[in-house]
């Protein structure tokens, strides 16, 4: 690309960037950090819901009834420590009939485990770590950060209008909306999450499982167990900080992780979720 051109496109992209900030919000992360978010919280929340139903059609439910009770034994430790922001009360969780060590929660309050991550967190605790990431990524507003990412960087996007929400979303936009909610693969687009989004999860989601009663030591054995089992890896593995970052970057949060237990305990949220 000529320098002419990349000039332009950088004069482009922040003009267009700059519109959509002063349109919709740039907000700060719970961890500090500033996010270009550019899509109605409403449109989000929205395309979380319909994309749950789909999946929910696609998918069949668990049969097996210790696993659903234990999983929703879990997150009805988690959910309610969730701030007045994510409605707390309206969660609908959900255990899928599929080895796939994995799960997910998506904006408009959902949650999707499957039958196989139960292989690999292997108590309560671990669980909690995996759905204490998957709820962070939903909290942080990553969906939405990283579809404006995507909208931002194609600079002749009409950012205002979806800013303003009076864009028609045409099949493209919506299959990168659902790249951005971490439900590419299915769609065909693959947008992993990326290596800060991640990190970000891991230790949004410890507070998260510490303050909810769960033991946030666990964290660091789950990460070593994925690790070691090799093959496709889950969304919660996919790109990223490698096992051994991860698990630095635990440890230097647990003395706080680790406050935030002993605080839960004493205000006797003690989950004692079996399978
Ligand atoms: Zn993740």
């Amino acid at each position: 690309m000529s320098l002419l051109k990349i000039f332009r496109s950088h004069v482009r992209l922040t003009f267009s960037v700059c519109i959509a900030c002063a349109v919709s919000s740039c907000a700060t992360s719970p961890e500090g950090r500033s996010q270009l978010k550019l899509l109605p919280d409403e449109q989000i929340d929205s395309m979380g819901v319909q994309s749950f139903e789909q999946i929910k059609q696609q998918t069949p439910e668990s049969k097996n009834e210790n696993m659903r009770a234990y999983v929703l034994c879990i997150a009805n430790a988690i959910i309610p420590q969730l701030d007045e922001d994510n409605n707390p009360a309206s969660w609908e969780v959900r255990v899928f009939a599929d080895d796939q060590a994995n799960a997910f929660a998506l904006p408009g309050n959902k949650i999707g485990v499957y039958e196989g991550l139960l292989k690999f967190a292997v108590n309560q605790h671990q669980v909690a770590t995996v759905m204490g990431h998957e709820l962070a990524h939903v909290i942080a507003q990553h969906g939405n950060e990283r579809v404006s990412d995507q909208l931002a960087a194609q600079a002749g996007f009409t950012i205002t209008a979806i800013a303003l929400g009076t864009s028609h979303t045409s099949d493209d936009n919506k299959a990168l909306i659902l790249a951005g909610l971490g439900l590419g693969v299915q769609y065909g687009v693959i947008l992993p999450f990326s290596r800060t989004h991640e990190s970000e999860a891991d230790l949004i989601g410890l507070g998260l499982m510490a303050s909810s009663g769960f033991d946030p030591r666990e964290s660091v054995k789950l990460w070593e167990n994925m690790a070691k089992a090799g093959g496709q890896p889950p969304e919660f593995l996919s790109t990223h900080p490698s096992s051994s970052t991860r698990i630095k970057d635990l440890n230097a949060r647990m003395p706080r992780a680790l406050d935030a237990y002993s605080k839960a305990q004493a205000k006797n949220r003690k989950p004692n979720c079996q399978l």
